[in-house]
């Protein structure tokens, strides 16, 4: 699962980080507590509740406030959702993880600078996570991971969480502009029943995803799901499974 000459090239950091206790040749791993456990689904991120939880990834470039103003929203509405930020930017902005996880909602890893974590050396990758926001969830950026960015998490007591439902609110399905609202909201709406039933739905905090929030937790609720409970503030590390409510 680790790597400790991976570990040991990284210097002081990772000397910092990393437990010392390396395992002999032939030893059983050492336990990696906050690691996923055997028939974790990363696609749901430790969510076994039937609850939907949404998710808002990356960074509101132009305006970064727009990522509390989200947060305060879904909470006056009792609703804990998760945010992967960019950890170069949210680096700049620790009142903002603050206050979203005061206002009861996990902020979590998605890298640094946010690279394809699989074709990076395993020294880049292990800084690329060391770097991000400390938390235990790892949001790889694009979702691209493999078992070597997998078991680099691990040994930094971070498990992967994906998702279930992509709203593609990225994509520019018409041309110049990003996918709208309306079409956001019917992707969620045509989305498998079990990807929603205890799911997770990815979208971004640029882009149209947070103006369809509003709509698609309208939606799920008419089609009788129910969204991630808010019970108050969280720490920085998401319990294993996931308290929805
Ligand atoms: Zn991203």
């Amino acid at each position: 699962m680790r790597r400790p000459m991976a570990a040991i090239a990284a210097g002081v950091m990772a000397l910092a980080l990393v437990p010392t206790t390396a395992t002999g040749a032939g030893a059983a791993p050492a336990p990696t507590p906050s690691a996923a456990p055997a028939g974790y689904d990363a696609t749901r991120c430790g969510n076994t509740s039937s609850r939907t939880l949404l998710t808002f990834d990356d960074w509101p470039y132009a305006d970064p406030d727009r990522a509390t103003r989200i947060g305060a929203d879904l909470h006056a509405r009792k609703i804990r959702a998760a945010f992967f930020l960019i950890g170069e930017y949210a680096g700049r902005r620790p009142d903002i993880v603050t206050t979203l996880r005061e206002q009861g909602h996990w902020v979590a890893n998605h890298s640094f600078s946010h690279p394809h974590l699989p074709v990076l050396s395993d020294d880049e990758v292990d800084m690329e996570i060391r770097n991000g926001v400390r938390s235990n969830l790892l949001r790889p950026p694009y979702g691209a991971f493999g078992q070597r960015e997998e078991s680099a998490a691990a040994a930094l007591g971070y498990r992967i969480c994906t998702w279930t439902v992509d709203t593609l609110d990225w994509e520019k399905p018409d041309g110049d502009a990003f996918r709208s609202v309306a079409s956001i909201r019917s992707i969620v709406r045509n989305a498998p029943v079990e990807d929603k039933y205890g799911g997770v739905v990815l979208g971004h905090l640029d882009y149209n995803f947070p103006d369809a929030v509003p709509g698609i937790i309208e939606d799920l609720e008419k089609d009788g799901y129910q969204l991630c409970a808010n019970n108050g503030p969280v720490a920085a590390d998401a319990p294993l499974p996931l308290d929805c409510g």
